[in-house]
This record gives structure tokens, sequence and C-alpha cells, in this order.
């Protein structure tokens, strides 16, 4: 990808280029078998502060994305996720490249009436059981509620605080995976309106995002689109969109 947008580089048949959020285990039992048997590679946003630690055991099967999350919620369970060694294992295999994710993939507070300390309950269990959103938002969205000078973040302080977050991570997974972090995937997908520029500023080469589509050449590189591939859209879904017609993607000129 780097190739192609910044170096201008041309790709003569349509090409894929595989993404995964989160860092799951999943990765290590599930998914490396299947790209070492076709020869794939994939790119892995993982956020430092969701790495297992090396003595937790590991979720051996598969992973439940919204299980994980709320067990790490409720418990600090983080067997779902890989841990350094396991990250950095599969970078030295040459079978992923590692991105960022933002240090801690969390959510916070956008209003005095939901300053809570323990954020564990309103971000995901059990409003999400009845439908009932609170006031919360990614923290790298958008300024949120500062509960110690009680309002809300200002503009530059809200830069400031996703800038450090950007390039603290890409220092952390650098290390950890044992080559240069140069993409970044915002997490829950939500891009903030400067995305674009934070993610340059803070270093990387590349920024995904969820917004749907293919990659073009004339796409900015910090803010590259993405397609969601979930079990239940099923393959024929899958099909139909991988489908570009060449002169869209990034073969085309
Ligand atoms: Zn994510």
């Amino acid at each position: 990808m780097q190739q192609v947008v910044w170096k201008g580089r041309k790709i003569n048949s349509p090409a894929v280029m595989l993404t995964f959020d989160d860092g799951f285990r999943d990765l290590l039992t599930i998914v490396a078998p299947i790209l070492r048997k076709y020869g794939f590679k994939a790119l892995v946003f993982a956020a430092p502060n969701l790495l297992r630690a090396e003595g937790e055991e590991g979720t051996a099967g598969e992973i439940d994305s919204n299980r994980a999350f709320e067990a790490f919620m409720e418990n600090g369970d983080r067997s779902a996720w890989l841990s350094a060694r396991e990250l950095r294992a599969l970078a030295g295999e040459g079978l992923i490249e590692v991105g960022s994710h933002s240090l801690s993939h969390a959510k916070a507070p956008v209003s005095a009436e939901h300053d809570v300390t323990d954020l564990r309950h309103w971000s995901y269990h059990p409003f999400r059981a009845f439908g009932r959103a609170p006031d919360l938002r990614p923290e790298l969205a958008g300024p949120v509620h500062l509960a110690s000078l009680g309002r809300l973040e200002q503009e530059n302080e809200f830069k400031a605080r996703v800038e450090e977050n950007l390039r603290k991570s890409r220092e952390i997974l650098s290390e950890v995976s044992g080559h240069t972090v140069s993409s970044f995937a915002w997490p829950w997908g939500e891009e903030p309106e400067e995305g674009a520029e934070l993610v340059a500023k803070s270093g990387y080469e590349l920024g995904f995002t969820l917004r749907r589509g293919s990659c073009r050449r004339s796409d900015a590189p910090h803010s590259l689109p993405r397609r969601e591939v979930k079990r239940r859209k099923g393959l024929q879904w899958f099909k139909r969109e991988v489908d570009t017609p060449w002169w869209r993607g990034l073969a085309g000129r």
C-alpha cells in the first residue's frame, strides 16, 4: 500500500489487503494457519494496553469480540488478546505487519452527567443489551469531558491528547513487534474531523477508517476506506464487495 499511495507504483491486477483490528488471539490459532496455507499476509492493528500478560493463559479457540471486550471491562481479562511475545513472533515470521489501534481502544464520557470513575459498565454492559446508549464516545473521536476541570476538552487539548496517544502507541508497538509501525486504524472506526492530519503528524504513513469502499489512487493516504467483513454478511456479500471494476480500484489510472 505504501508503495502505491506514496511512490505511485502500479498494480496491474486487482489486489486485496487484509487488515485485522484489535489483535485478538485467534489471529494466532485460526488466522495464521490460513495465511500460511495461502501465502497471504495481514496488517494487524493492536492496542498496547490490551496485550495479554505473558503469564496469563490465552483463549485457544474462536473469539467473540463483544464478549472479549466485556470480560476485559468487567475483570481486566485479556485472555482473548495476543501477548506481546505472540505478536512479535507473528511479525517476525513475516506473516503480519503490526499497526496501531491506539493505546487502549477506550470510550470516555462527553458530559458531566456520565462522569464516572469506573467506566466499565458504561462502555458496554448492560446498556447495549437494552439499547440504551450512554453518553460516551470513542475517546479519540472528539473532545471528552474533563472531570477534574468540569468541562469539555478544548480543541487544542483534544488534538494534543490524540497526537500523544498515536505517537506513544506507535513507539510501543514498534518496540514490541521489532518493526517500525507505519499504519494506524481508528478504534471503533470513528475518525475525528481532523483525523488524517493527526495521523500524519504522529508519524504514520497510512491511516485506516471504517468508511466503506475500495482504495483508489486518489485517496488521501491518511484516511483510507475499508470494507468490514462480518460472518453474517456471508460469502456472496464478500464476493460482490471485492468485485470492484479495475478502473475504480488501485490498479486504475
Ligand atoms: Zn477495534
